[in-house]
C-alpha cells in the first residue's frame, strides 16, 4: 500500500470561491424543493432508500430495471469505494486519461491500477484491456469520459464484458448530456459482471446533496449493499432526489440549455482561432500551447478551471465546465486576454 496517500485536490482549496467552472456542476440549483418537504429530520433516513429506488426504476431508468437492481449511494464517489471494498479487485484497469478519483481510491484500498491509454479516437483498446482483465480485476469505462468527453463505443465495451473475467464498471455521470438513449444500462441486465454508476451531481444540478446510484443485477446489488455504510445517504438527499424525479421535463430543458451554451462557447473559441475538443458532456477542453499560463491568469481573476491530460496523456488541455452565459463570457474574455 502507498505510504502517503495523495489527497483529492480541488481548485477551491487553492483559490477559494469565484466563477466555478472547475468541477462540472450545473451553474445553479434548478430542482425546486418546497421547504415544507424537509421535515422528519429528527429520524434516521430510510437505509434501504426504497421510495427513491422505486421511483428511479419506474420513471427514469427503463430497460426493465427494477428496484432490486438499484443501490443508492452518497454520490458516485461512495459507489467507487463500495465497489473496491466489495470485490477487492486484484487491479483496477483504467482507460486513460480518466477521472482521478478511481486511482486515488484504488491507492487507499491498496489496490493496484493498470493504466491503458485510450486510442487516438478516444476509444478503449479492447484487446489490450482483455489481455489484462484477469479473474478478479475490475475494468472501468467512463461514458462520456472525463476528461475526454467522448462516449465509449458500446461494441468495444461489450467485447470487454464478454471476455473479461472480472467486473466491468460503466460510469455514466454525464450520460444525460449525451442522451439517455446512449446509456449502456441494458448491459447490466444482460451480463452478470456489469455495474452502471449514475449521479445527481451533474445534469440534475445537485452535487451538494451527494446522491448517486448503482445499477446492476440483483445478486450484485445484494452483494454490494452491506459494503455501503449505514445511513450514508442522508434524509435531505433522499427527499430532494424524490422531488427531482418529478421534474424531468425541466431536466430536458436544463440539458438543452447547457448544450446551447456549450455550442456558443465552442463557436466563440473557434472563431478566435482557439482549438476546442468537443465533448458529449457539460464541459469543453481547450487545446492551447501554454495551459499553465492561462490557468494562472484565470486564477488571478478567481475563475476556476482545471488543467487535465489530453489524449495520449503527455500534454494538458484546459477543462472548462459550461457555466451561465455571464460566467462563460467572463471566462472567454479572460482566456483571450491571457493568450493576447
Ligand atoms: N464519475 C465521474 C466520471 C465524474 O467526473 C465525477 C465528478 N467529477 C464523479 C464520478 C463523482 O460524482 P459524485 O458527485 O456523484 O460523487
Amino acid at each position: 500500500m502507498k505510504a502517503v496517500l495523495e489527497l483529492y485536490q480541488t481548485e477551491r482549496q487553492v483559490i477559494g470561491n469565484g466563477i466555478m467552472l472547475d468541477a462540472n456542476e450545473h451553474y445553479k440549483q434548478w430542482v425546486k424543493v418546497p421547504g415544507s418537504a424537509l421535515t422528519g429530520l429528527n429520524r434516521y433516513p430510510d437505509n434501504s432508500a426504497i421510495a427513491l429506488r422505486q421511483k428511479l426504476a419506474e420513471c427514469y431508468c427503463g430497460d426493465g430495471i427494477q428496484t432490486e437492481n438499484i443501490l443508492i449511494t452518497s454520490g458516485s464517489i461512495e459507489a467507487i469505494d463500495v465497489l473496491i471494498a466489495a470485490y477487492k479487485p486484484s487491479a483496477l484497469i483504467l482507460n486513460t486519461p480518466s477521472y482521478d478519483v478511481y486511482k486515488l481510491r484504488a491507492d487507499a484500498h491498496g489496490c493496484s491500477c493498470e493504466l491503458i491509454p485510450l486510442d487516438s479516437s478516444s476509444q478503449p483498446q479492447a484487446d489490450r484491456i482483455i489481455e489484462k482483465a484477469k479473474e478478479g480485476s475490475m475494468v472501468v469505462f467512463i461514458s462520456p469520459n472525463n476528461p475526454t468527453g467522448k462516449l465509449m463505443d458500446p461494441a468495444l465495451v461489450r467485447r470487454v464484458i464478454k471476455n473479461s473475467q472480472g467486473m466491468v464498471i460503466i460510469d455514466e455521470a454525464y450520460i444525460e448530456f449525451a442522451g439517455l438513449q446512449n446509456s449502456m444500462q441494458s448491459l447490466a441486465k444482460e451480463y452478470p459482471n456489469v455495474i452502471i454508476l449514475r449521479t445527481f451531481s451533474k445534469a440534475w444540478g445537485l452535487a451538494g446533496i451527494r446522491l448517486g446510484y448503482i445499477i446492476s443485477n440483483e445478486d450484485n446489488i445484494r452483494h454490494l449493499t452491506p459494503y455501503r455504510n449505514a445511513y450514508s445517504v442522508n434524509a435531505v438527499a433522499l427527499t430532494v432526489g424524490l422531488h427531482a424525479l418529478d421534474q424531468q421535463d425541466e431536466l430536458k430543458i436544463q440539458v438543452e440549455r447547457i448544450l446551447d451554451h456549450k455550442s456558443d462557447l465552442i463557436y466563440r473559441f473557434e472563431h478566435a482561432g482557439i482549438a476546442v475538443h468537443r465533448t458529449e458532456a457539460n464541459f469543453i477542453v481547450l487545446d492551447i500551447p501554454d495551459v499553465h499560463t492561462v490557468h494562472q491568469a484565470l486564477r488571478q481573476k478567481s475563475i476556476l478551471v482545471r488543467p487535465r491530460p489530453l489524449l495520449g496523456n503527455l500534454r494538458q488541455g484546459l477543462r472548462i465546465t459550461v457555466g451561465s452565459p455571464d460566467e462563460n463570457r467572463a471566462m472567454f474574455n479572460a482566456v483571450l486576454e491571457a493568450l493576447a
